[in-house]
């Protein structure tokens, strides 16, 4: 049998090909001592090297194919602004003459410094930006050193059909591998949450990352098989494993064109009940997508993308083009567009740039309560939202609500910024609906008073979860905890759909449950009748819809609802999808 490495799935489908080492070796940084003399030259040279890296950056960036979502050119654009910021042009400056040391450590010991910084830092999103400084860092380093360090970006090693095996990538590397027709992707670091990661679920890039020793293990030119939906790489797989993993992959292909004849049909249970499939979506250019899979709209917009890797917020003005672009395209079907849920109390720059440091951040100052206190950023994202409902069908989403106060502010807010939009003649829809993300226990838990007052609920169930396990849902520490069979969140699900029913407004769930094949039978019988998830799923959960009969689930999921142990609900689930 091959050598298996066993890392995160982040980017599903079979990858098989050879191996291509990106950068195999590290850069090895010594420290020489430099003479007084000799140290303007050295801090030219330095100089030197941050215009070359520049000048790649701004190659690479031209070089992105005309399609590419703008967000990812956004990607190259905050490693450009790094290049210009003084943390990475002047400390090492500083450093090259307090410590007369070559620009090589000087950059090395700052880029040391800021990871240290970032590695500190409980959220998850901005832990992920220390690998940007690597990155930019390793870029300046490359050109200190030398033509035989030097790296382009994709030039001199050509990814097509290959397998790409490094210690980490970054955005604009995936950029270039993807244009040139790379085959998968298997790291050593990174996470789920990364740029790089979130790069290639949308390019649809199989990926595995935080594969231990994925490139000591493995040689250039080898043979590979990386399975993204395992999150494993298989090296030098014998001739019988190469077999089976090409049968699988066949297998996907015929799967996928097997579900697309799906695409036209209505999803609807074998007794008759039409149930709505909608798209979750992060970026504008995810449109194509959706339309592929015919959802029926777009049950998660998060906005968060249009904020992030970037100096300052997105205006009012900025928003409300791009708003408008998504609901145009979307021809009157819903887009529910969430307010932002970023994580600190600043934008998460400015976060970055004053090192602020929370010590919980998942229960601080997040989502609405961010906005709340911000509202500035959060009024302009209210009026670009209210101004591109003149254009379609637009719901506005309040995430991580907990108190029906937070909820009454956000009225008021919306209420002045619909008088003052009309003082100014500019449209919108009177009519525009207001829903809010049951993701807190407490809301789970009110869900009558908040469906009373809100035109729509949505289950987030990502959220749900690490609140009511107490379970950090990007902690690996403790992630054998984290489970959406839990009994008391099968119980907050089932009080939040019932509040729905009752209150007559529709309830939906947009966090990843919504998109697990092995949940839908147990949630149709629970009473959902609104999924919103990842495109590439929806016609799988549309397959098991159109193959239930509801009355059959709502009995066995009575019994469901009744047991106390997860052993115990998961076998009654598995039986339950088992059922033809
Ligand atoms: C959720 O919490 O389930 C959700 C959809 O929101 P996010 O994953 O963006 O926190
Ligand atoms: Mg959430």
């Amino acid at each position: 049998m091959g050598l298996v490495i066993r890392g995160i799935s982040v980017s599903r489908g079979i990858a098989i090909g050879k191996a291509q080492l990106l950068r195999p070796d590290e850069l090895e940084v010594v420290r020489h001592t430099v003479p007084r003399l000799l140290i303007d030259e050295e801090i030219t040279r330095f100089r030197v090297a941050l215009g070359k890296a520049r000048r790649q950056l701004r190659a690479i960036r031209n070089r992105i194919p005309r399609h590419t979502p703008a967000d990812i050119a956004g990607f190259i654009d905050a490693h450009l602004l790094m290049l210009d910021d003084t943390v990475l042009t002047e400390a090492p400056v500083d450093i090259i003459r307090e410590q007369q040391c070559n620009a090589e450590w000087a950059v090395k010991t700052q880029c040391e410094t800021l990871v240290n910084v970032f590695e500190e830092m409980n959220d998850p999103y901005l832990r992920t930006r220390k690998d940007d400084i690597k990155h930019v860092v390793d870029r300046i380093l490359r050109n200190l050193m030398g033509p035989d360090n030097a790296m382009t970006g994709g030039k001199g090693h050509d990814a097509k059909d290959r397998i790409i095996i490094a210690e980490d990538i970054s955005p604009a590397e995936v950029l270039i591998m993807h244009h040139e027709g790379v085959a998968g992707i298997a790291t050593r670091f990174g996470g789920p949450n990364s740029h790089t990661a979130i790069l290639a679920r949308s390019l649809e890039i199989p990926a595995v990352v935080g594969a231990p020793h994925v490139q000591e293990f493995i040689q250039m030119n080898e043979m590979v098989v990386l399975d993204g939906r395992q999150g494993t790489v298989l090296a030098l797989p014998m001739p019988v494993e190469l077999q089976y993993y090409r049968k699988r992959q066949r297998g996907e292909k015929r799967r996928l064109q097997e579900l697309k004849r799906l695409k036209d049909l209505p999803s609807k249970t074998l007794d008759g009940v039409h149930v709505q499939l909608m798209a979750n979506v992060e970026i504008p250019e995810d449109i194509p997508v959706i339309k592929k899979v015919a959802a029926a709209g777009i049950g998660l917009y998060r906005t968060e993308m249009l904020f992030i890797n970037r100096d300052r917020p997105p205006d009012e003005e900025e928003q409300f083009q791009v708003y408008r672009k998504i609901v145009r395209a979307m021809k009157g079907a819903p887009v529910t567009i969430r307010t932002l849920d970023l994580g600190a109390d600043k934008s998460l720059q400015e976060a970055q740039r004053h090192h602020v440091v929370m010590t919980n951040p998942a229960m601080g100052l997040r989502a609405i309560r961010c906005c709340l206190k911000e509202p500035e950023i959060f009024v302009a994202q209210i009026r670009a939202i209210l101004r591109a409902s003149a254009f379609g069908t637009v719901r506005m989403m309040i995430p991580m609500l907990s108190t029906l106060q937070e909820l009454r502010q956000v009225m008021n807010l919306v209420e002045e910024e619909k008088k003052r939009l009309q003082c100014q003649r500019k449209r919108f829809d009177e009519a525009m609906k207001i829903g809010g993300m049951i993701e807190v226990p407490a809301a789970a838990m009110a869900a009558n008073a908040f469906a009373r007052r809100l035109d729509f609920l949505s289950i987030g169930t990502n959220d749900l979860i690490q609140y009511t396990l107490a379970v950090d849902r990007l902690d690996e520490e403790v992630n054998y905890l984290y489970d959406p069979l839990h009994p008391a969140i099968l119980k907050l699900i089932r009080m939040t759909i019932m509040a729905g029913q009752k209150a007559g407004v529709p309830v939906s769930m947009c966090g990843e449950m919504a998109g697990d094949p092995r949940y839908t039978r147990l949630l149709l019988g629970m009473g959902l009748r609104e999924f919103s998830a990842y495109p590439a799923t929806l016609l799988e959960i549309k397959a098991i819809i159109n193959s239930s009969r509801l009355d059959v689930l709502e009995k066995s999921v009575k019994r469901i609802l009744r047991a106390e142990t997860q052993e115990d609900i998961l076998t009654r689930v598995e039986t339950l999808n088992s059922l033809h």
